[in-house]
This record gives C-alpha cells, sequence and structure tokens, in this order.
C-alpha cells in the first residue's frame, strides 16, 4: 500500500515482537531493513530470513542502544555501507516490573539507559545525515501506560513518557529540515514482553479494553509504516494510539 522502494531503515529491537513485525512490514514496502537487537542473535536472524523469504532485504546489525559509543560507531558504519539512513524507528525496549517501594537504582538506571537515553543516541547518530538530505522520519515505540499510568509500571512508564517528550521537542526542532518525529502508543500487544502477564492480569487487561481483546504486533507495524511513508508527511509531533480503545 504505502511504497518505501529506495528507503534505508533502522529497527532497534528488530529480533523480536513489534520490532520484528515491523522490520518485516517496513521491507514488505520495499525499504531494506537494518535488524538491530542486542543479544538474540538467532532471533535476529531469523527476522532477517522471513523478510528475505518474502523478497525483502535486511541485514541484522548488533549493538546495545544504551551504549552510546556502540550506537555511535554502528550507525557509522551502516550509513557507509548504504550511504543513508531514512527511517528509524526507536522501538528497543525494557520493561522491569516493580511497585516503587521495591525499585532499585539497578532497575532504574537499566530502565532509562535502554527507553529513553537509547532513543536519544539513536536519534543523534541518524539525524545529520537526515537534516543533509532534507528527508527523514523518527519514530517512537511508547506506550499506552505513559498517558494512563499503570501500577506497578511507574519507571516503566515514566519512561515511555520521557519518549513523548522527546518526540515533540525533535518534532519542533527538525520540521524545517524535513524530518518528522512521531510516536507510536500500543495497547497490551501478544509478545514476550506480556508473555508472562499472570492469566488473571492479562483477562483484567481485555476486560478495560473495548475490542475486547490483546493486539498483535502487525497492528502496530501498520501505524509504523504509515507514519514512515511519503502520505504522513503533514503529521509530526503526534501519537498515535494503537490501543483497541483501552484509554482514549
Ligand atoms: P520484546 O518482545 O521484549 O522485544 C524487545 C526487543 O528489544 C528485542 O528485540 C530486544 O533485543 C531489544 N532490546 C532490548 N534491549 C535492547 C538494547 N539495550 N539494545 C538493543 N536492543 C534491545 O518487546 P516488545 O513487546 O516487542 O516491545 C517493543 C517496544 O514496544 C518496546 O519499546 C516496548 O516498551 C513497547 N511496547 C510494548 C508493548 C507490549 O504490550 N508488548 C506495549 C506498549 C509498548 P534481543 O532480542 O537481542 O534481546
Amino acid at each position: 500500500m504505502f511504497d518505501l522502494a529506495g528507503k534505508i531503515a533502522i529497527v532497534t529491537g528488530g529480533s523480536r515482537g513489534i520490532g520484528r513485525a515491523t522490520s518485516i512490514a517496513l521491507a514488505q514496502a520495499g525499504a531494506l531493513v537494518l535488524v538491530n537487537y542486542r543479544s538474540n542473535e538467532d532471533a535476529a536472524r531469523e527476522t532477517v530470513r522471513l523478510i528475505e523469504d518474502a523478497g525483502g532485504k535486511a541485514e541484522f546489525v548488533a549493538f546495545d542502544v544504551a551504549d552510546p559509543d556502540s550506537v555511535d560507531r554502528s550507525i557509522k558504519e551502516a550509513l557507509a555501507r548504504h550511504g543513508q539512513i531514512d527511517i528509524l524507528v526507536n522501538n528497543a525496549g525494557i520493561s522491569i516490573d516493580q511497585l516503587l517501594l521495591r525499585v532499585s537504582a539497578k532497575d532504574l538506571e537499566m530502565t532509562w539507559a535502554t527507553n529513553v537515553n537509547g532513543a536519544v543516541y539513536c536519534a543523534k547518530a541518524c539525524i545529520r545525515p537526515m537534516m543533509k538530505k532534507r528527508w527523514g522520519r523518527i519514530i517512537n515505540l511508547s506506550s499506552v501506560v505513559a498517558e494512563s499510568g499503570n501500577a506497578g509500571q511507574a519507571v516503566y512508564s515514566a519512561s515511555k513518557a520521557a519518549l513523548l517528550g522527546l518526540t515533540r521537542s525533535l518534532a519542533r526542532e527538525y520540521a524545517s529540515r524535513g524530518i518528522t518525529v512521531n510516536a507510536v502508543a500500543p495497547g497490551f500487544i501478544e509478545t514476550d514482553m506480556t508473555a508472562d502477564l499472570p492469566p488473571a492480569a492479562m483477562q483484567g487487561i481485555v476486560d478495560q479494553t473495548p475490542l475486547g481483546r490483546i493486539g498483535r504486533p502487525e497492528e502496530v507495524a501498520a501505524a509504523v509504516v504509515f507514519l514512515a511513508s511519503e502520505e504522513a508527511g503533514y503529521i509530526t509531533g503526534q501519537v498515535v494510539r494503537v490501543n483497541g480503545g483501552m484509554h482514549v
């Protein structure tokens, strides 16, 4: 439907879950996709295989988004290979769910380092070539809980709310350079991240969701592809909510 032929995209955390579905969907639209992962090389290879088997183009690239030197080096190497990065999807994220009284300094630091710092490092590494080309798309994966809050997810939801501030500020900072910056805020989506939720908690989520089910990674990926497209060129600084009506 949307044509991304000739575009180079990087999806952080593209090895699994929403990142994998997004990598596949961007490749289906014609982009060459750099599938980033941190440690699960088998899963990243599988994402690349799924894309190539469907006739798309992809390669995997390992780096920890929380390590600024590694981000910088890997993105420079990717730029040297491909000449450009047109689309950055800041998808890599972790969730360490704890009540406030159990949150450790390490949990806080790890969550922030991956979810917030990682998005800043990747945007910083990609922005200059996008500015030169006067075209770019940055899409940050936030969450429904950034806006609704959730007991047991204070640190995670704060990190996802930080991404909304980042999105709105970068949108203003780079609009004049032809770069749009938007967020996608999923509700509860069927991935490894939600796989360990106890059945009662899952039922509670379904009961709070007007569409009566949790979401599929492909349903989030579709919103990312739209925001990456030429057709979304007049949308910037926005939050696209893919949450089954859980938060309206
Ligand atoms: P997931 O299944 O747990 O996958 C997480 C992905 O992030 C993996 O590919 C993982 O790589 C990668 N990753 C984690 N830390 C990284 C790091 N430091 N550097 C590079 N890659 C890293 O997660 P998901 O459910 O697909 O979630 C994807 C995004 O959507 C996250 O930002 C999450 O917060 C957000 N989100 C998810 C939901 C949901 O219900 N699932 C709801 C709202 C928002 P490895 O494979 O190498 O470990």
